[in-house]
């Protein structure tokens, strides 16, 4: 197996992936409705659910071609029965997103709206829930991978399921990283996709969740064809296959991650990552930026920096410099601060955040930036 250039990404996804899971693309051609092919997809959509420690018999993973803002949509836009409302917890651009789809959809939902760097106030959540019996579905995300802040999705699924609505909550930047069980942690419904935790590539997405409420929603109002969840899980049940073409060499790849994944075991790459998180906080508290998000609601994967008040700070010019040098890093998702992010995902290591801030060092050296880097505040 030749060896394909490394690149450190260190932005939010996709993430660096080993060379076993480049090379396991690269297979014979197959018509993905072969009985072979169904047999994939089989042991894959169970794995999916043993992730996060799901028992089998009561939740389920329904796959879909694409990225995985897909899954967002599908679980928004399947899983409100006639009359209900969702109530969106907002503290970030991903939540942000699910309440776009909500409006594109027509899909009535009340918003709890919470700033960047503040976790929701769960009283609030308790009052609103206590308010409005119509609410059929919680939702919010794990973590806010625009900030990097973590939510107390155990605690708002607890809620939701203390007032009869489901919770669903976006995992695409912790599932297959930090550990979730979704049982324990009272998720109805989660999602990610294959780029992230998983560190296989783009074009695979997938709920893992409630088989009962999936087969409940059969009657729900339909807003999608292509995005239905409850037609792409029947079809699924029925046939073993996706109801349109799957993302095939993706989906190998997926297999090959997933069986680094089981090797590497869920407690030892969340410790890695964890390594690699806190390398990057200590190079980034040595050179003096700080952060949006403080210490103890740190998800633990993605930092997120504020541009130093320095006239010859220049994001592009460090991100080039350091892109050339095959590292990767990647612009905030903030309206109101100027931002840069450092994520922990991926096949890298704290020797590779080390050698990373020997070159961001020579990047801000370069432009002129002084270091320690300073705030006019
Ligand atoms: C990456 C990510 C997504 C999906 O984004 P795509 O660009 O559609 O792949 C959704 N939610 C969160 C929290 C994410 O980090």
């Amino acid at each position: 197996m030749e060896s394909v250039k490394r690149n450190v990404l260190l932005n939010p996804g996709p993430s660096t992936t080993t060379d076993s899971v480049k090379y396991a693309q690269v297979v014979p051609d197959i018509c993905p409705r072969e009985k072979e092919f169904a047999s994939l997809m089989k042991g894959l959509r169970e794995d999916l659910v043993r992730v996060v420690h799901g028992d089998l018999e009561k939740y389920t993973s329904v796959l879909f071609c694409g990225s995985g803002t897909l899954n967002i949509d599908v679980c928004l836009n399947s899983l409100l029965p006639a009359n209900k409302k969702i109530l969106v917890i907002n503290n970030g651009a991903y939540s942000t997103r699910a309440t776009e789809i909500c409006q594109y959809y027509g899909l009535p939902y009340i918003e709890l709206k919470y700033p960047v760097d503040e976790r929701p106030d769960l009283s609030e959540v308790l009052e609103t829930l206590q308010k409005n019996a119509d609410i059929a579905v919680v939702y919010t995300t794990h973590n806010e991978t625009g900030t990097g802040i973590l939510n107390p999705i155990r605690e708002i699924g607890a809620l939701a399921h203390r007032y009869g609505a489901i919770f669903i909550t976006d995992t695409t930047s912790t599932y297959a990283m930090r550990p979730i069980d979704i049982e324990k942690d009272n998720i109805d419904f989660l999602m990610a996709s294959a780029q992230k935790g998983l560190m296989a590539f783009t074009g695979l997405s997938f709920v893992v969740g409630n088989r009962d409420v999936i087969e409940a929603s059969k009657d729900y109002p339909k807003h999608s064809y292509y995005c239905n969840l409850f037609l792409q899980y029947d079809y699924f049940e029925k046939t073993g296959e996706m109801h349109f073409t799957p993302p095939v060499q993706t989906i190998y790849a997926t297999l090959q991650a997933l069986k680094e994944y089981w090797a590497e075991g869920e407690q030892a790459k969340w410790a890695r990552h964890t390594r690699v998180f806190n390398a990057i906080n200590k190079g980034l508290d040595e050179l003096g930026f700080k952060q949006v998000i403080k210490p103890e609601w740190r998800a633990g994967l993605v930092s997120s920096a504020i541009y130093p008040d320095d006239p010859n700070w220049s994001f592009e010019k460090v991100h080039d410099y350091c892109y050339e040098r095959g590292f990767t890093i990647y612009p905030g998702k903030i309206s109101t601060t100027n931002t840069f992010r450092l994520c922990a995902l991926g096949a890298i290591d704290e020797q590779d955040i080390e050698d990373f801030f020997n070159v961001f060092k020579e990047a801000l050296a370069v432009c002129g930036v002084k270091t320690p880097v300073k705030y006019n505040d």
